[in-house]
């Protein structure tokens, strides 16, 4: 596949509701997307031009479309993140 061309928020409006693009609107970023190279910065907020609610995305696992961190499969089977990420998730008590 292609590489996907990294888009911008551009006309991204700001609204009451929170960052509104093409009529969907848009979580901050999640603290794990800190570093990955999605994260657009719109009237000082972050916010990720590929899911509009990167909390959600991250709660599944790692994300796919990180650009800062990899998914590790262990013998299991099971979608490992890495240790450092895991551990800054356990202080944060999720
Ligand atoms: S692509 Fe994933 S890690 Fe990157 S900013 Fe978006 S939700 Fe966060």
């Amino acid at each position: 596949m292609a590489k996907k061309k990294i888009i911008s928020l551009e006309g991204a409006v700001k609204t009451d509701a929170g960052l509104t693009y093409k009529g969907v609107i848009m979580d901050p970023i999640d603290d794990k997307c800190e570093g990955c190279e999605r994260v657009a910065e719109v009237e000082g907020g972050k916010y990720c031009p590929t899911y509009a609610q990167p909390t959600t995305k991250w709660a599944k696992g790692i994300c796919n479309f990180a650009t800062h961190a990899r998914a590790g499969v262990d013998k299991g089977g099971k979608v490992k993140v890495n240790p450092l990420k895991a551990s800054k998730r356990a202080a944060r008590g999720r």
